[in-house]
């Protein structure tokens, strides 16, 4: 069977070598002045980042699935803003993103690899007392690791899902990008990207955004500048596509339910000027929440945006496109508006931290967060294991 038809580009699946963009804002930080490999600093600030914008946009479930990004930067005025905040428990705990993005980063080392991120996720579940909101539409709820039977042969495959279409594969799946950085490691990145993703999510809009996250961590750990990462997502989603159907699991299903992915985010890349990954993007400037909401919206499936996995790494793009080097407008945009917002601000902020480092981030953002050291010691051994050093 051939490609599903899409508006996908095919073909050119090239990666320019090393971050060569001088007018790319890693030219205005000597420190991550591009370069193989990065320094591991910029992993740990990934990681570390990534649960800091889990843990805000969470705010123990009150802001996870709050649909209004206005009365949510209403309440961080009361609270003083982000300035103010320190990020800890009990009142800000890192939600299910950051404990599944560990179990993502912790088994990337494993053997076989996919049994151990199987028996990772199903071991998480363990771990996700008050780390999501309760109730009916919690559509990040990994229930296909219920399904998962780690230890036993393909014991990490469950059935195609007509509704695995969520963003609970593309939140975990930073790491992956990490750990696989090089383009000559893309065959690595699509089949754990992908393999991972449909333990939970055997859909492709659910699994393409595991794919679409680990990419974004791969250009971004090579320096490559965020206006680039939609077009080469485009141009690797056929690539993504060979490997689905050489796997041979559930071919017509994941067929019929392909075009959605590349076809939305083609529209959005084109809207943007981004279809190229030239420069500039044509980013509006959105500056009110309520203006971002209604923009997020009309992007989204069934009215949550963020909600799935085509849609929460555009979310996070656009904050990156139009946030530049401010922390703070990242966060406006990726992590505090109406919708998924942990899930998001896991991706914008892990995504931001690759390039931008922990520095600009206010100390009692990230000093007190929960599972920190775990979070920078998984940097650290991803760092080792894709770079071989330490
Ligand atoms: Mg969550």
């Amino acid at each position: 069977m051939g490609i599903p038809s899409c508006h996908c580009n095919g073909g050119d699946v090239s990666f320019p070598r090393g971050p060569q963009h001088p007018t790319t804002p890693h030219h205005l930080n000597p420190h991550f002045l591009p370069r193989v490999p990065p320094p591991v600093e910029a992993y740990e600030a990934a990681m570390v980042l990534s649960g800091v914008g889990d843990a805000l946009g969470y705010r123990g479930a009150r802001w996870e699935y709050c649909t209004s990004g206005s009365q949510i930067h209403a309440e961080l005025a009361e609270l003083g803003g982000l300035e103010a905040i320190s990020l800890e428990p009990p009142e800000w705990p890192v939600s299910d993103d950051t404990v599944l993005h560990l179990a993502t980063a912790e088994g990337l080392e494993g053997e076989p690899l996919l049994q151990e991120l199987a028996r990772r996720y199903v071991a998480a579940m363990g771990d996700m007392e008050g780390r999501k909101p309760g109730g009916s539409h919690a559509p990040n709820l990994p229930s296909g690791t219920s399904q998962l039977r780690p230890g036993e042969p393909e014991g990490y495959r469950i059935p195609f899902n007509p509704k695995g279409t969520g963003c609970g594969a593309a939140m975990r799946s930073l790491a992956i990008g990490l750990r696989y950085p090089r383009a000559s490691e893309l065959p690595a990145l699509i089949r754990v990207s992908i393999e991972s993703g449909r333990m939970t999510h055997h859909h492709p809009t659910g699994y393409l955004g595991a794919l679409a996250v680990a990419l974004f961590g791969a250009l971004g750990a090579r320096g490559e500048p965020p206006e680039r990462w939609g077009a080469e997502l485009l141009r690797v989603l056929p690539l993504a596509w060979e490997y689905v159907e050489s796997t041979g699991v559930a071919i017509g299903d994941n067929a019929a339910a392909w075009p959605f992915f590349g076809d939305a985010w083609h529209r959005y890349l084109e809207s943007r000027g981004l279809l190229e990954g030239g420069g500039p993007p044509k980013v509006p400037l959105l500056p009110s929440p309520a203006e971002r909401d209604a923009v997020y919206l009309g992007w989204a499936l069934e009215g949550w945006a963020g909600r799935s996995g085509h849609d929460a790494p555009m979310v996070a793009l656009e904050a990156l496109l139009a946030a530049g080097s401010s922390w703070e407008d990242l966060c406006a945009r990726g992590v505090l508006h109406g919708g998924d917002s942990d899930s998001t601000g896991t991706i914008a902020a892990g995504c931001w931290g690759l390039q931008r480092g922990l520095k600009p981030v206010s100390p009692g953002l990230h000093r007190g967060l929960e599972y920190r050291g775990r979070l920078r010691d998984a940097a650290h051994r991803l760092h080792a294991l894709a770079w071989g050093t330490s």
